[in-house]
């Protein structure tokens, strides 16, 4: 770490993308402040499934950029004690065009071959015998993957942050951008060299006009944790299938994808217009966080609607042998997404001003990619 300070960064935002740049920043031998609204993080950074997944991922840059992000957190975790659970993920296929997707997605001149490997029903159901073996052609294992606590993680980063020297100041809501600081509602002023607005998907208060000529989609999900299951139950692997071959850009060029689409969309035309594609991932308390639905709007109705977590569950039982699946709790999450495909987004809407959001459903595992990305452009 650089002894000599280069200045002052301020941070709006105590999610991932904020802490990120914080601590990369101060890394870097930048003063730091970091300010958020609430009393704690309590944006999509502690909402989320806590899946790391460079599977969703392009190959090239934004791979690497979500690899690059899956070893920061597991080194980071192993410095300050965080749990992480480096179990990879498994995608099951149950319809051909998925398996011909994973078929062609593992063969792909790009793909790594260390990292994925395809196999045949016979060997998931030896492996992994909480894969429902009904009707499964196959699978794909992808070993990048991994699983951490998001509450704890997030919690256990603004502490490390924090004792690295950063002022971390909870319950100053930034109300106004002047040309070198910041204001808070009690009329605090914080002066910058820089200035990081991560505000979640509440980014619209600051600079709304820069913001909607950004052609973002506002997405509210749906979620559930179950109980905890019986001890010593070991799911195995983040577990996905043929729903979430659709959703991800990693898959967008692979010949099948558009055939599976349209043969899903004929299937379950709810589930396509609810935007469900399911995840389980299991956590340290042996609880399985599940999910999730994607809405697209200005603004949401704040019911959480039992009919939309059916869905999921009818689609978690086509692939998942799960013992217990009493739901202990259900949340909701939102984020901020590009309507346009980019991976990020990042604006600058004043001279020293970055503002970065819209990682959609991969912020937790872009987030130290990008950072380190934004603090190096400052060296000159
Ligand atoms: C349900 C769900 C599941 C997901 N699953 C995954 C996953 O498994 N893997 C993955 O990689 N990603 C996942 N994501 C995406 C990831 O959670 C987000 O991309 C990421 O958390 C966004 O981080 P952020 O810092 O921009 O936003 P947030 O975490 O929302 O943080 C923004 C912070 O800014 C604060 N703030 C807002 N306005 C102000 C203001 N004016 N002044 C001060 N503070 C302010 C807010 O209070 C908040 O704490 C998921 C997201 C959701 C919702």
């Amino acid at each position: 770490m650089n002894t000599k300070s280069r200045g002052q960064i301020v941070i709006v935002g105590s999610g991932i993308i904020g802490l990120a740049h914080a601590l990369t920043a101060i890394e870097a031998g930048w003063q730091v402040t970091v300010l958020e609204r609430h009393s704690r993080p309590l944006g999509a950074s502690v909402r989320n499934f806590g899946t790391l997944w460079p599977l969703g991922c392009r190959f090239g840059e934004e791979r690497d950029q979500a690899l690059f992000g899956v070893d920061r957190w597991r080194k980071l975790a192993a410095e300050i004690g965080l749990w992480t659970k480096p179990c990879g993920s498994l995608s099951l296929a149950y319809r051909e065009e998925a398996l011909a997707i994973l078929n062609e997605f593992a063969t792909n001149s790009e793909a790594p071959k260390t990292d994925f490997r395809l196999l045949g029903p016979e060997e998931v159901r030896q492996r992994f015998p909480n894969a429902n073996p009904d009707g499964m052609r196959g699978a794909l294992y992808s070993r990048a993957e991994t699983v951490i606590s998001p509450q704890a993680a997030i919690s256990g980063l603004a502490e490390h942050v924090r004792k690295m020297g950063a002022k971390m100041h909870f319950e100053q809501p930034v109300i106004k951008v002047h040309d070198h600081s910041v204001e808070t509602n009690t009329g605090d002023r914080h002066a910058f060299d820089q200035l990081v607005i991560a505000a979640g998907d509440e980014m619209r208060l600051l600079f709304p006009q820069e913001l909607a000529q950004a052609q973002l989609k506002r997405c509210q999900l749906q979620m559930m944790r179950t109980v905890p299951q019986a001890k010593g139950f070991d799911i195995g692997a983040i577990l996905v299938s043929d729903h979430t071959l659709c959703h991800y850009p990693a898959f967008a060029n692979c010949p099948s994808t558009a055939k599976l689409r349209t043969r899903l969309e004929d299937e379950s035309p709810l589930h396509q217009k609810w935007g469900v594609h399911v995840i389980a991932a299991q956590h340290p308390d042996g609880t399985l966080v599940l999910g999730d639905t994607h809405e697209y709007a200005t603004d949401f109705d704040p019911e959480i609607r039992t009919d939309l977590d059916d869905l999921v569950l009818a689609s978690l039982r086509e692939f998942a042998l799960i013992p217990d699946l009493r739901i202990a709790s259900r949340w909701h999450g939102t984020y901020l997404k590009s309507a346009i495909g980019q991976t990020q987004v990042i604006l600058h809407p004043r001279n020293r001003v970055t503002m970065v959001t819209a990682m959609g459903g991969m912020g937790m595992t872009l987030s130290w990619g990008l950072a380190s990305r934004i603090v190096q452009s400052w060296e000159n």
